[in-house]
């Protein structure tokens, strides 16, 4: 049994190597920001509520986010662990989390301010079906247009200027002192985000631990 926090700042690779973690490892991959995406997408009360504050780049309250992590994990379905991504984001989320749940590790994914607007400005979804690009070094191979199903790509609501600085200052504020508080408790791995994402993956595993990469395995996929 596994149990992992992954941190880091907007843009940093979160998703990416939760992702690739989760996979080869059999974890359950529990992204906070993608369940509250997936209730505003499918306009549900949950959505509503949460909608407008996600759009500004706000934090959305600690009892709603409380709730959700708390009925993601009591559904048990995490036979091999989890690595909860998005999750503790302020100090209160992160006291509820350690009284509820032990952990084997936190892995901050480190990566300058400086990189951060470049990589969040050239992100892009699918609209249909949600898979990611970036327009560094993952284009599509038909501009605006999912090689998997064709769908749209579209930007994320808040990757725009105006909420990316909010979102920057929500994480330094209230994000900061969860990493320090991990830090204190020996917790965490830090790993440098900058190389390619093989790379960092790899240094990931072998920092916690972990069966190396295999990156052959998943070429033909
Ligand atoms: P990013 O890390 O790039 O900001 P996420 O997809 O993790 O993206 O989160 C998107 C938004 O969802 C956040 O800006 C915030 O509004 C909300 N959110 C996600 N996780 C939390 C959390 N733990 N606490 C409060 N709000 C959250």
């Amino acid at each position: 049994m596994r149990k992992y926090v992954i941190m880091g700042i907007q843009g940093s690779g979160k998703g990416t190597h939760a992702g690739m973690l989760a996979a080869d490892l059999d974890l359950v991959n529990i992204g906070v920001g993608d369940i509250l995406r997936w209730n505003v997408q499918n306009h549900t009360k949950l959505g509503a509520q949460v909608r407008r504050t996600m759009a500004a780049g706000e934090l959305v309250g600690d009892d709603v986010i409380e709730g959700i992590v708390r009925e993601r994990l009591a559904g048990h379905d995490w036979n091999y662990g989890f690595i909860i991504d998005g999750f503790p984001r302020s100090e209160r989320q992160a006291e509820f989390f350690l009284e509820s749940y032990d952990i084997d590790g936190v892995i901050y994914l480190d990566l300058p301010d400086s990189e951060v607007r470049r990589r969040v400005m050239a992100r892009r979804l699918c609209a249909g079906c949600g898979m990611d690009y970036n327009l560094i070094d993952n284009s599509p191979r038909e501009k605006g247009r999912c090689d998997a199903c064709g769908g749209e790509l579209v930007s994320r609501e808040d990757d725009t200027e105006e909420a990316l600085a909010v979102r920057l200052r929500e994480y330094h504020e209230k994000t900061g002192p969860v990493l320090d508080l991990f830090r204190r408790k020996e917790y965490v791995v830090t790993v440098d985000s900058r190389p390619p994402k093989e790379q960092v993956q790899q240094t990931i595993r072998a920092r916690l631990g972990l069966p190396a990469y295999q990156p052959a395995e998943r070429a033909t996929g």
